[in-house]
């Protein structure tokens, strides 16, 4: 049954009395037909304070058996229009009597609020509450009325029916979000059940002593303990943690901060023996008291991962170590006699020989040539893999650097009737900051390849500045070697600036050469800022191009290379050499030179010598037995002067950054690389020499040195 609204007042009074002058009475007091309202009006507003009753109109319907006001009763109920109170008659013969009837009417609608009127005492209260039980919703009016107890009687108990629906209403209201709210947690902790019991990530459940209440499925697979051997106790028992102290010291950072994340605990697994785990602690609240929530992450095989690659880089470190001894020395120990049999062939080439024996030694000197050119890309690259690369930043003329590559194949374009053109863009300025050695070697390994793999044609070698960006303050400067040779099948080109990458295992026959010198390219020229790429199409030709970023050096010259080739007249040389075959040649060469030559075979004795007697240069070789050249230098440095201001020049295996620094760190004036060629050693200690230097000034090192 639905009640009228909770605002709408229900004023409908049903009256059952066998006497039907009681329901006129009851009509005139409460509807007033009969009487003047005015005093109605200010009686009720006397009793109730309230707004005049002509706003009330009570709706009376009359029954006159107990019968009859059932039937009445029932009717407005299915209409649902129901009666907010009732004045019952005690005797009403020959029907029921009042206190019957209106057990009846409440069977129907127990809210009903009942008067029992009565003119004598038929029932003691005690008989009417034995009868009907104890109501909140009866009363008894005495007759014969009083107007103003009728009315008063009238307004009370209609109001209180209607306080009395709303109260009940809201019972309702409150019961449905009673229920709505159970079942919305019923499903949380579905859900909540659900999520802990299929996570794969280990979750437990414990009081605020940490012993464990709930543990899910990936807890008990994580620590190979089924749910029942663990409920109850904490992980101290369960033998997780060393000591009671570790426990209490987690419950102490959960009370201080709320949670514990990322704790590093180990555990032991029956199966898979001590584990560590990572664990995270939070404080929920759960049926009023708070418990500990704990999630939990194996971390034994990321440990051990991590282990087994700290130990692999420290092995990778130690065999990158020593790669990089071996090739020093593997690379020393090859130049050397490569230095050997290049220089007694130069020296040979100058001596009177017949011709056949001249072509022997001219295949002699360009074996050993292309060998050294092999042994050189090798070191190079291994060098530039173990990231050993550095780059110089100095002033260069970049016009010379291209001219110089270009000038270096003239001869060998010649032998082949190709044409090989340089062109450089006026844009480009003339001076740049950078490394022009290795932006030689690019072009150099382009253009000597272009001329290699082109029978016929020209090869065409253009720069000038990109059109991309550059970093501020710099420029980025694009070169090009296109030949017409005979390109390059589409399907070889993706892995042509692969290391040991070659098109044709034929054409590499022919040809020579190592594979590594496009492989060695890319990495320079990516460390110098730029790509580098190729177009080609077979039979057609190739371009090869490449960017590099450099600084400008507007203002700073390139140091001055001497004009001319320089006398050495009568200079007296020490050789620091270990090698008696090196010896040999650096001997015979700076004897035909015109030099005094004076050979020693390591430090101890350069070091001597050179405070017996002066000199106008050392040539120092840096590998030698017992004491090395570098520090030999170094000590030659700390003598008194005149001796300790002898120039030295180094003699390295190979020229890089780091045996550059070296050399003079340890106080050498200049260096030179094996196999040396006669032309580096005349302009390295031409410098030295008194014939062309001036008389008062001294040989500084050029750099750091002393
Ligand atoms: P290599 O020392 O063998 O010349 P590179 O790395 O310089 O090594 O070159 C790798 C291969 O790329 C060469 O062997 C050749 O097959 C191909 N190649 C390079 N430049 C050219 C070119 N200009 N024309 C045709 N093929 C080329």
């Amino acid at each position: 049954m639905k009640p009228p609204t909770e605002t709408e007042p229900n004023r409908r009074i049903l009256v059952i009395d066998d006497n039907r002058a009681i329901h006129a009475d009851v009509r005139r007091i409460l509807v007033g037909d009969q009487v003047d309202r005015s005093d109605l009006e200010s009686d009720e507003e006397f009793l109730f304070d309230d707004a005049p009753a002509a706003a009330t109109r009570f709706e009376i319907d009359s029954a006159y058996q107990g019968q009859e006001g059932l039937a009445l009763l029932e009717k407005s109920i299915a209409e649902n229009r129901p009666y907010a109170m009732a004045l019952v008659d005690v005797r009403m013969p020959p029907g029921w009597d009042g206190v019957e009837t209106i057990g009846r009417l409440w069977r129907v609608d127990p809210h009903l609020q009942a008067v029992i009127c009565t003119a004598y005492s038929d029932y003691s209260w005690t008989d009417i509450v034995r009868r009907l039980g104890n109501s909140d919703n009866l009363l008894i009016l005495k007759k014969p009325f009083d107007n103003i107890e009728v009315i008063q009687l009238a307004h009370a108990l209609t109001n209180k029916w209607r306080v009395g629906r709303q109260a009940s209403a809201r019972m309702e209201d409150l019961d449905r979000m009673v229920a709505r709210r159970t079942e919305q947690l019923r499903k949380a902790e579905e859900a909540f059940r659900g999520v802990f019991e299929a996570s794969p990530i280990a979750i437990t459940l414990c009081d605020m002593a940490g012993r464990y209440l709930d543990v899910n499925r990936a807890f008990e697979e994580m620590v190979g303990l089924a749910k029942d051997r663990m409920i109850g106790k904490d992980a101290v028992e369960l033998g997780w943690l060393d000591s009671r102290e570790s426990l209490h010291e987690l419950g102490r950072r959960l009370a201080s901060f709320g949670c514990v994340d990322a704790h590093e605990w180990a555990y032991t697994n029956p199966t898979l023996g001590r584990r560590n785990g990572l664990l995270w602690l939070r404080e929920v609240t759960i049926d009023r008291s708070p418990h500990v929530l704990g999630f939990y992450l194996d971390i034994t095989d990321r440990k051990r991962m991590e282990e087994d690659l700290r130990l692999a880089r420290i092995g990778a470190e130690a065999a990158a170590r020593a790669k990089s001894e071996f090739l020093s020395n593997m690379s020393h120990e090859i130049h050397t006699p490569l230095n050997g049999v290049l220089g007694l062939s130069a020296l040979l080439a100058d001596s009177n020989m017949p011709e056949d024996a001249r072509s022997m030694l001219r295949l002699v000197r360009s074996s050993g040539e292309t060998l050294a050119k092999i042994l050189d890309d090798v070191l190079d690259f291994s060098r530039i893999e173990s990231g050993k690369l550095e780059l110089e930043q100095a002033p260069f003329s970049f016009r010379d650097a291209m001219e110089w590559g270009v000038e270096l194949f003239r001869a060998m374009a010649g032998n082949k009737h190709l044409r090989l053109n340089l062109s450089v863009e006026s844009g480009v300025p003339e001076r740049l900051d950078g490394d022009a050695t290795r932006i030689r070697q690019v072009l150099a390994n382009l253009i000597g390849n272009a001329i290699k793999f082109t029978e016929q044609g020209t090869i065409d070698v253009e720069a000038g500045l990109a059109r991309e960006p550059a970093p501020a303050g710099q420029y980025r400067i694009r070169v090009s070697v296109r030949d017409s040779g005979i390109g390059i099948p589409p399907d070889k080109l993706s892995r042509l600036f692969q290391p040991f990458s070659q098109v044709d295992a034929s054409s590499n026959r022919r040809f020579g050469g190592s594979g590594l010198g496009l492989a060695i390219s890319r990495r320079l020229v990516e460390a110098m800022g730029g790509p580098i790429r190729v177009e080609s199409r077979p039979g057609e030709g190739s371009v090869f191009e490449f960017d590099f970023v450099a600084g400008s050096s507007a203002g700073r010259s390139p140091a001055p290379e001497p004009v001319g080739q320089p006398e050495l007249g009568q200079m007296r040389i020490l050789v620091a050499e270990d090698n008696p075959v090196n010896q040999t040649v650096v001997k015979l060469v700076l004897q035909r030179l015109g030099c005094n030559v004076d050979v020693v075979a390591d430090g101890m004795a350069t070091l001597s010598r050179v405070q017996a007697a002066s000199y106008d240069a050392i040539l120092m070789d840096i590998q030698m037995p017992g004491l090395g050249g570098l520090e030999a230098a170094r000590r030659i440095r700390s003598l008194s002067a005149p001796c300790s201001r002898t120039p030295i020049v180094g003699l390295t295996a190979s020229v890089t950054v780091e045996n550059r620094e070296a050399c003079f760190a340890a106080g050498m004036n200049d260096y030179l690389s094996k196999p040396l060629s006669i032309d580096a050693l005349r302009k390295a200690l031409g410098r030295y020499s008194p014939a062309n230097r001036l008389k008062d000034e001294a040989p500084e090192p050029s750099h750091n040195a002393g």
